[in-house]
């Protein structure tokens, strides 16, 4: 299949061919056609399917093909992209202009975080496309900055994450006041119950795709385990890095403090590292981000939330410096690498305290991740675990109390209380306008690449040096005094 087969014109065809694309991803065979069709679309894709041009590239042909405003009429917002994170909704909107080059269509960003007089300033001048997080979008609202009374296209993007980050409520509030007749399109890596409900609210009749499932994802990676005693695991990372002249290393860390701490760390061993998490301010989130990719900087250290949305082609490792609390986590994590079909390597540096982390996340992935002990850096044996702790979690840093990610410190006004990753809170079914259609498939369709589980190669079995022991009470019940879902709010 090629993009000239999916009914693109010649400018986005012209723009693509400029990117270097030559075959649509599985996402983008299956989503071009629908969305030009001009219907809702439910799609199961994460980052690194090529959602992005999948949704990006028929939104700017459907509005090309309209008749332009009348002459001297101030443009209106016609397209709303909305995003969980900052990077995210500025890699979006970059996509945007890429892809529109060629058009005369005009997009802006906006999120928390930065000034928010050069948006109002992009908004009057006009603008056909506005990619946003929600809560600065909700500024907009109540300041009546936006009119959004036009708009033609909704987009949730990676809507399980904005449920994830507590932002159901301001994605309501926003729905309640689109126009009614629309087209909606929602994209979520997993589905939740949450999104499930979701989905019913704002979707009519929507085209169902599903490529690349969390599954087959993680098997296009290749996967390994370093056990090594929890103190050794900075010098043992610096050897790695060093040993094998790793650059462009996405590391993550569990805590803010932990980023810090690591990257100035290795900034002492002489390679180059900065830490992002959402105490940074967004300028040297940016600059970290900006010498990552163009590889000036050698290691980037980032908590979850803060590596979400980071969008680097073919990023070649993925270090977990710390096991995630959450499982699911894991997957976004190893998600950075191996992406639209390059090969990518996640390693993990794994100690005591982590065995049952780990078990969780091979439980998840249905595999036992092959593990190997580096010379010189072998576990003690003996080492007893130690209860993992919440450190560094500053500002109430559960999800519930800080629903936006790096939001503004200042209150913002507006009574939005704290949301709440649970629905039902006030307004009810309040999405859209379209009260409960439910959705009813009209195709479904299975993409991705069903391969085979990967076999761990050369590698001890899984649980012969970690997990492989039987939690005793007290130090299980230790391990687990992190709450599960508590580790958002970073
Ligand atoms: P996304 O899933 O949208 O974050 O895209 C992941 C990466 O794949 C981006 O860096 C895109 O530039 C790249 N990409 C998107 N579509 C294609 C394609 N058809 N061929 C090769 N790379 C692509």
């Amino acid at each position: 299949m090629s993009f000239d087969s999916l009914g693109l014109s010649e400018p986005l065809l012209r723009a693509v061919i400029e990117q270097g694309y030559t075959t649509p991803t599985p996402i983008q065979s299956q989503a071009i056609p629908a969305v030009l069709n001009g219907g809702d679309l439910l799609a199961g894709a994460q980052t690194g399917t090529g959602k992005t041009a999948g949704f990006t590239l028929p939104i700017l042909q459907r509005l090309s093909e309209a008749p332009a405003p009348a002459a001297g009429s101030r443009r209106p917002v016609r397209a709303l992209i909305l995003t969980p994170t900052r990077e995210l909704a500025a890699q979006v909107e970059e996509s945007v202009r890429t892809y529109g080059k060629y058009l005369k269509l005009k997009s802006t960003v906006m999120f928390g975080g930065v000034g928010i007089n050069p948006q109002i300033d992009a908004l009057r001048r006009g603008v056909d496309i506005v990619v946003a997080t929600p809560g600065r979008l909700l500024d907009h609202m109540q300041q009546k900055t936006i009119d959004l009374s036009k708009l033609e296209i909704l987009v949730l993007d990676e809507a399980d994450r904005m449920l994830d980050m507590g932002f159901i409520h301001d994605i309501k509030r926003v729905l309640a006041k689109l126009p009614p007749k629309r087209q909606n399109l929602l994209f979520s890596a997993t589905f939740s119950d949450e999104i499930k409900t979701l989905a019913d609210s704002l979707l009519d009749k929507p085209a169902l795709i599903e490529v690349a499932r969390r599954n087959s994802t993680v098997e296009a990676i290749a996967q390994k385990i370093h056990p090594v005693d929890r103190d050794k695991k900075r010098e043992l990372l610096t050897h790695l890095i060093r040993q094998n002249n790793w650059f462009q290393v996405l590391v993550f860390s569990r805590t803010k403090h932990g980023a810090n701490r690591l990257a100035e760390q290795l900034t002492k061993d002489g390679i180059s590292a900065l830490a992002i998490h959402g105490n940074k301010s967004q300028s040297a989130r940016t600059r970290a981000l900006a010498e990552f990719k163009d590889n000036t900087l050698q290691v980037l250290v980032a908590t979850d939330i803060a590596a979400r949305g980071i969008d680097i082609d073919q990023l070649p490792h993925v270090v977990n410096f710390d096991l995630p609390n959450v499982p699911e986590d894991y997957v976004h994590r190893i998600g950075r690498t191996g992406r639209a079909g390059a090969t990518g390597e996640a390693v993990s540096l794994v100690c005591v305290d982590e065995h049952q982390l780990l078990k969780d996340i091979e439980r998840l992935i249905k595999r036992p991740i092959p593990q190997e002990v580096i010379a010189g850096f072998e576990p003690d044996l003996t080492q007893k675990p130690e209860p993992i702790l919440r450190r560094s979690q500053g500002g109430g840093g559960a999800r519930q109390g800080s629903p936006r990610q790096g939001a503004p410190k200042q209150a913002n006004g507006g009574g939005r209380g704290p949301a709440k990753p649970a629905h039902g809170g006030g307004n009810g079914n309040g999405g859209g306008g379209n009260g409960s259609r439910s959705p009813k498939p009209v195709a479904a369709k299975t993409g991705g690449n069903g391969s085979a589980p990967r076999k761990p190669e050369g590698a001890r079995p899984a649980g012969a040096l970690l997990g492989g022991k039987p939690r005793t009470e007290g130090g299980g019940a230790g391990r687990r005094d992190t709450p599960r879902t508590g580790q958002r709010g970073r």
